[in-house]
């Protein structure tokens, strides 16, 4: 058996596999595959609709906003958010609170003036800043809810009366959250939602169409709004995935029900890492991720062996980003609590192997 803490693509349920698997080579006793379908017919109208339909269920939105599924992933985003929102001579917020935040940044300024208000770099992005205030006229202030790479979460949303923006790409329906008070929430599908090669947005329509420049036609979100997501030929099969893994997250409960779950697997794991002396965290506590664990052994020698010992017991996808090292077990929803009862239990073996 493999217990997968893959960073992204990553784990999906069980069920969503075989579904899929079934989905193409004979979709619905069509006697079609779901890769052959026309975007167009009936037949993939109704996945994409309920897909759509799911995600506003599951996330309580409001009529404002509106769900699209995009190409080009959360890094076509990053130019995409500013593109649509910032004119050239107006000023967005940015917090810098890793490595996916920084390239958020840099695009935007392609678009118009950044300012940012916040930054973690000085402390090796370990902490979620505290103390910063976003200017009134900022066009909107970005933020990256959960630091995929160096493993550190925003636990309380800031509030402020800018339109808040914010890459969910690691943390989407992690966690119960007031989704209405995000102008625009952005995700890759791979990490949480579904298969790679789509991108969910989230958009409050009452913040689109103020900026002056003449926008591409697939840049501009109000045409995606318009077709319904299917402006041009969406990858039809990744929205198919992220539909049967919006059902299969439903029928779990829904976001709450998943987030007791993630509660009580990041607890058993970081439980561990503050117990075991040869383990230790790389995060300020209170700011720690519940998708993204990081951490490090406190013998640096022993780590080349420790991911060696896990991974001839089946454990993959838990070598640390190449930026921050150590060890990085991903807990996505889909990720049952007893991959990360068997990590922990990896963790004591080998201890008591070194003691
Ligand atoms: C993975 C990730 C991205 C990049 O996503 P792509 O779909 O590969 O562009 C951006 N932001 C965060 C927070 C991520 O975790």
């Amino acid at each position: 058996m493999v217990h997968n803490f893959n960073a992204g693509p990553s784990i999906l349920p069980k069920s969503v596999f075989e579904e899929a698997a079934q989905a193409i080579l004979n979709y619905n006793n069509s006697g079609l595959s779901i890769l052959e379908l026309g975007h167009r017919t009936p037949t993939f109208q109704a996945v994409m609709d309920e897909a759509q339909a799911l995600l506003k269920e599951l996330m309580h939105l409001d009529s404002d906003h509106e769900v699209l599924f995009l190409h080009g992933g959360a890094s076509t985003q990053f130019m995409q958010v500013p593109m649509n929102l910032l004119d050239d001579k107006e000023t967005a917020a940015y917090s810098d609170t890793g490595v996916w935040s920084s390239k958020a940044i840099k695009e935007a300024k392609l678009f118009g003036k950044v300012e940012m208000v916040c930054s973690g770099k000085e402390s090796n992005y370990t902490s979620i800043p505290k103390d910063f205030a976003v200017p009134n006229d900022a066009k909107y202030f970005h933020i990256t809810t959960n630091n995929t790479i160096y493993g550190s979460q925003w636990h309380k949303i800031p509030t402020t009366s800018n339109v808040l923006v914010a890459d969910m790409s690691s943390d989407i329906l992690s966690r119960e959250m007031d989704f209405n008070a995000f102008g625009l929430i952005y995700a890759g599908a791979q990490k949480n939602i579904g298969a790679a090669g789509v991108n969910v947005v989230v958009v409050n329509k009452n913040i689109l169409g103020k900026v002056k420049r003449a926008i591409p036609t697939i840049m501009d979100y109000r045409n995606h709004i318009k077709d319904g997501s299917m402006l041009n030929t969406p990858p039809v099969f990744a929205v198919y995935v992220c539909m049967l893994t919006l059902r299969w997250l439903k029928a779990q409960g829904g976001v709450a029900a998943i987030e007791k779950i993630n509660d009580q697997k990041a607890a058993l794991l970081y439980k561990e890492i503050d117990n075991n002396p040869l383990f230790k965290g790389t995060i300020a506590t209170e700011d720690r991720s519940k998708m993204n664990v990081c951490f490090v052994m406190t013998d640096p020698a022993l780590e080349e062996s420790f991911l060696k010992f896990s991974k001839e017991r089946g454990i993959v996808g838990i070598k640390g980003h190449r930026l921050s090292g150590g060890f990085r077990a991903s807990l996505y929803n889909a990720l049952p609590l007893n991959s990360v009862a068997f990590l922990v239990d990896t963790m004591q073996e080998f201890t008591k192997m070194h003691d």
